[in-house]
C-alpha cells in the first residue's frame, strides 16, 4: 500500500483525555480512533493488525476441531430468564434496549444461552458429540472501568468457543487441547514469554477455571507467578491458601505481579444444558445433559497488550506475526528521479514476491518519514536513497533493536518472513 494514499495521519501528541499507553500509541500511529470512553474504531492499519490476531486464533481453533459460526448480538430475554441471567441484579454489565413494538432486547455480553438453546435442534444422540462451535463476534458490556484503552472496552469482538461433550472425561480431554492451543496463540502473537496459565476460581463443576494472564504493569489483575512451572494463581485463589494448595504450585517461590487477562477457559458442566434442556441420548438410550465448557479471547485486548508491552519511546514495535505490514519501504529521493524509479521497482518486486509492503512514497523530509515509521512499528524498514542506489544495496533496519544490514533486492526477498496476506477477517 502507498502511504501517500493512506488517509490516516500520525499525531505527535496523544489526546489529553487518553490515559492508557496502548491507546495513546495506537491513536498516535493512526491505528485506532477513540469514539468515546471505552469505545474505539479500528482504522486501516489497526484493522490489519487485528485481522492478523484473528487469523492466528482462527487457525488454532480450527486445528483443535473448532467450527466457526456467527451468532446475533441482539438477545431474547426469554432465553436468559431461564438461566437467571437477565436480571440486572444478577448481571451488572447488560446493555438493554427496547423494541419499537414493545418489549425488551439485550445486547449480548456472552453467548452461552443462545448457543445452548440453538444446539437443542442439532444435538440428539451421543453420536452428535463432542462438538466445538466458535465465533468472532461483538460483545457489549456496560463496564464501569474504562481506563485501560483497548484492553477494556464497552464494545469488543470476542473469540468465544463453546465445547459440548458427553461427559466430564470427554470434556477434560478437550480442555487440555484448548489450553495448548491458547499457549500457541499467545506464543505466536509475541506474548509467550510473559503469559502464564493461571488458576482462577471455577464454579459448581470444577474447582478452577484458567486465565491466561500476561504480566504487564498496566494490567488490572494481581497474580502470583511460579517461574519454574510458568504457572500462576490469581489473587482470589491465592487469598484462600487452602484452595491453592491443590493447584500443585509451589506457594514458597511465588512472585506477585500485575497482569492482564488475555484469555480464559472455563468448565461450565451442565449449568446451561440443565437450565435450557440440552440433552442427548446416551448409548443406553437415556436422556443425559450435555457437559459444556467455554473459551474466550479478546483479539483487540491481545493487540493492545502487545502494543503496551512491546513498544519503546519511539512508538509501537510489532512482532512480524501481527504487524500490519512486513516491510516499511521508505523512499528518500529528495526529488531524484532515479531514486524514485528504483523505489517503485523495489515496491513492485517485493509485492510480487508476496511481501506486504507499506511504501512511504510521500514527498516528505527524512526525519518525518523515520519518525512515522518508528511510531507505526513495522518490523523492517528498507530505505532507498541516493546512497543506497550508488551501493546497489538497500539499508535494512529492524524496528526491534535497530539492527542494520545492507542487502540487495534478491537477498532481501529471500530473507524476509512473509505475512499472511489475505488472512480473512471477522
Ligand atoms: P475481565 O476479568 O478482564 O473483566 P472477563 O473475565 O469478564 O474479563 P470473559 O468474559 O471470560 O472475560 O471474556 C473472555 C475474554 O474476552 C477475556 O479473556 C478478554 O481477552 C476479553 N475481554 C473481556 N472483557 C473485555 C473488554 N471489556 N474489552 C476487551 N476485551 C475483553
Ligand atoms: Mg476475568
Amino acid at each position: 500500500m502507498r502511504q501517500s494514499q493512506l488517509f490516516t495521519k500520525t499525531r505527535r501528541e496523544a489526546p489529553s483525555d487518553e490515559v492508557s499507553k496502548n491507546a495513546q500509541l495506537l491513536i498516535r500511529a493512526g491505528f485506532v480512533h477513540k469514539e468515546m470512553a471505552g469505545v474505539y474504531d479500528l482504522l486501516p492499519l489497526g484493522l490489519r493488525t487485528f485481522n492478523k490476531v484473528v487469523g492466528i486464533i482462527r487457525e488454532e481453533m480450527n486445528a483443535i476441531g473448532g467450527q466457526e459460526l456467527h451468532l446475533s448480538a441482539l438477545q431474547d430475554p426469554a432465553v436468559w430468564q431461564k438461566t437467571d441471567r437477565w436480571d440486572d441484579k444478577k448481571v451488572d454489565s447488560w446493555f438493554k434496549t427496547e423494541l419499537k413494538t414493545g418489549g425488551a432486547l439485550g445486547l449480548g455480553f456472552t453467548h452461552e444461552e443462545p448457543l445452548t438453546n440453538l444446539m437443542r435442534e442439532q444435538v440428539s444422540s451421543w453420536r452428535d458429540l463432542p462438538t466445538y462451535p466458535y465465533q468472532f463476534q461483538t460483545k457489549f458490556r456496560n463496564e464501569t472501568r474504562a481506563k485501560s484503552g483497548l484492553m477494556r472496552t464497552r464494545e469488543f469482538v470476542m473469540k468465544d468457543l463453546y465445547s459440548f461433550s458427553t461427559n466430564s472425561t470427554q470434556h477434560v480431554e478437550f480442555y487440555a487441547k484448548a489450553a495448548d492451543a491458547y499457549k500457541k496463540i499467545f506464543e505466536r502473537a509475541g506474548l509467550g514469554g510473559k503469559t502464564y496459565m493461571t488458576f482462577a476460581s471455577g464454579g459448581s463443576f470444577s474447582k478452577y477455571s484458567h486465565e491466561f494472564q500476561t504480566e504487564c504493569e498496566a494490567g488490572e489483575d494481581i497474580i502470583y507467578i511460579d517461574d519454574a512451572s510458568k504457572m500462576a494463581v490469581n489473587k482470589e485463589v491465592y487469598d484462600d491458601p487452602e484452595v491453592y494448595k491443590t493447584t500443585g504450585i509451589n506457594k514458597a517461590t511465588l512472585r506477585e505481579a500485575k497482569a492482564i487477562e488475555v484469555g480464559n477457559i472455563f468448565t461450565l458442566g451442565t449449568r446451561f444444558s440443565d437450565a435450557l434442556g440440552l440433552t442427548y441420548k446416551n448409548k443406553e438410550g437415556t436422556d443425559t445433559p450435555v457437559f459444556m465448557g467455554s473459551y474466550g479471547i479478546g483479539p483487540a485486548r491481545l493487540m493492545a497488550t502487545v502494543a503496551e508491552l512491546l513498544s519503546d519511546a519511539k512508538g509501537l514495535v510489532w512482532p512480524a506475526s501481527v504487524a500490519p505490514f512486513d516491510v516499511h519501504l521508505v523512499e528518500l529521493s529528495g526529488g531524484n528521479e532515479d531514486v524514485k524509479k528504483e523505489a517503485e521497482e523495489v515496491y513492485r518486486e517485493l509485492t510480487a514476491a508476496g511481501v506486504e509492503v507499506l511504501f512511504d512514497d510521500r514527498d516528505a523530509r527524512a526525519g518525518e518519514k523515520f519518525a512515522d515509521s518508528d511510531l507505526m512499528g513495522i518490523p523492517l524498514r528498507v530505505v532507498v536513497s541516493q546512497k543506497t542506489l550508488a551501493e546497489g544495496k538497500f539499508e535494512c533496519v529492524e524496528r526491534h533493536g535497530g539492527h542494520t544490514t545492507h542487502k540487495t533486492l534478491s537477498e532481501l526477498i529471500t530473507d524476509l518472513p512473509r505475512g499472511k496476506a489475505g488472512l480473512s477477517h471477522v
